[in-house]
């Protein structure tokens, strides 16, 4: 089993969902007591969050580089950013290492053409629904084209992961708000866009086919460890 390098702590939160998914699915695939072969470099998550609110990507890039490639000197084999936004960056950080980084969107946008979803939803942050590192990556890599909420569901979105999920608070209310957000679309599907929405939404929530991207990606990385 090859061993897989997390650049996790975005937030621990969902860190944590990787950390029990790549272990029950390589315990799935392999049975008895076989676990993940993991590294995992966790951050403290204020810092990043201050980067990017300051828009200071260039730095927050640097923090990247900087453990992919103290993970690889431990032995990584792969690695995997554990937030669909920090994937502004995978260019520069997979230029920076010598192992293959797994992109999370690779992930997703294979099973979205296996659902035969055409026009997803994407749930993330503002610079994940805004920017067009990750649209752009879908769309030219993939031919996957999604659409985002309006302005005000991507306040909506982006407030709830940051003020919410990441700090582990799971309301009601905020589910209630997402599932308006979706049903007020014309999507075919919903990506869950953003490595903490698992935490409030489940495919039993939502009456279309979704893509849950923290799952999704800890499934490419045990395919790929395996
Ligand atoms: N984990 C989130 C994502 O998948 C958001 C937190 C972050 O900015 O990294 O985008």
């Amino acid at each position: 089993m090859k061993k897989i390098g997390l650049l996790g702590g975005m937030s621990w939160e969902s860190t944590a969902v990787y950390y029990q998914q790549l272990n029950r699915i390589c315990r799935e695939r392999l049975g008895g007591l076989h676990s993940a072969d993991l590294l995992l470099w966790s951050f403290n998550f204020s810092i990043i969050e201050q980067y990017q609110s300051q828009g200071d990507w260039d730095g927050v890039t640097k923090l990247l580089v900087d453990a992919a490639r103290a993970l690889e000197q431990g032995g990584a084999q792969c690695l995997l950013i554990c937030t669909n936004t920090m994937h502004r960056m995978a260019p520069e950080v997979q230029s920076a290492i010598d192992i293959p980084l797994l992109h999370i969107a690779d992930a997703s946008a294979a099973a979205i053409k296996k659902a035969g979803v055409v026009s997803p939803l994407l749930l993330a942050t503002r610079y994940t629904m805004e920017q067009d590192f990750y649209k752009g990556y879908l769309q030219q890599r993939h031919e996957v084209s999604v659409c985002i909420p309006d302005k005000n569901g991507r306040d909506l979105v982006h407030d709830i992961i940051y003020d919410e999920l990441c700090r582990g608070i799971v309301l009601p209310e905020s589910k209630r708000r997402y599932l308006d957000v979706i049903e007020q679309s014309k999507a075919d599907g919903v990506i869950f866009g953003c490595t903490e929405v698992g935490l409030l939404l489940s495919a039993d929530d939502v009456d279309l086919p979704v893509f849950d991207t923290t799952f999704l990606h800890a499934e490419a990385a045990i395919d790929f460890a395996l």
